[in-house]
């Protein structure tokens, strides 16, 4: 069957899910991939604080096609102040949003946007509504456990990484370069 090329080219909307690891590193992968085509990129981290990762450093080296800006403070497990962490997330995806609706970028990565949707810290709509907005042929990546299920039926592309094994069942720690 010959494919219909007529299809107009919006972007997609792309999410990486479920309890195995791997999400965030296919979204990096793929704003690696597409600066190749000099293509820009942004990955804003919506958990992830200023602590060292292996991939911000690397972003540097991608002459401005790829960013990635850490908009996280970890959520407040023990002290469950609840309205910080909602003004985080809030502040975090107001951050996304605006920068994606820029124009600027390609590709955009909403990373572990999943985690404060389940926390209802960001509602769903309010992505959903960023997604109609957006630039057309911009893709765009949302990533983190329990993707809701309104945004899996908004989205063109879903992949759920499944835990099979992971090494942290042996007490084995975060490892450089694989993990951060
Ligand atoms: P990565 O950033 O490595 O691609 P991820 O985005 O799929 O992982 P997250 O839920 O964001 O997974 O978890 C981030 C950290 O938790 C990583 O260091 C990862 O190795 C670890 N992790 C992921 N899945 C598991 C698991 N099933 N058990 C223990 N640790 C995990
Ligand atoms: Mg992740």
């Amino acid at each position: 069957m010959s494919q219909d090329h007529s299809v107009s080219p919006s972007g997609l909307v792309i999410v990486y899910t479920g309890d195995g690891k791997g999400k965030t590193t296919a979204a990096l992968g793929m704003l690696f991939r597409a600066a190749g085509y000099r293509m820009s990129g942004l990955m804003v981290q919506f958990m992830k604080g200023r602590m060292h990762s292996g991939e911000r450093d690397a972003a540097q080296s991608f002459e401005g096609r790829i960013t990635i800006v850490p908009m996280g403070e970890g959520f407040t497990w023990e002290t469950k102040d609840a309205a910080r962490d909602r003004l985080v997330a809030q502040q975090a995806f107001s951050y996304a949003r605006k920068e994606a609706l820029s124009g600027g970028y390609d590709i955009v990565v909403f990373d572990e946007i999943n985690i404060a949707l389940r926390y209802n810290y960001i509602d769903v709509s309010q992505v959903l509504g960023f997604l109609d907005e957006r630039p057309k042929g911009q893709h765009v990546v949302l990533t983190g456990r329990n993707a809701p299920e309104l945004l899996i039926e908004r989205a063109d592309l879903v992949t759920e990484m499944k835990m099979i094994k992971h090494p942290f069942d042996k007490g084995i720690m975060a490892q450089k370069g694989v993990d951060f």
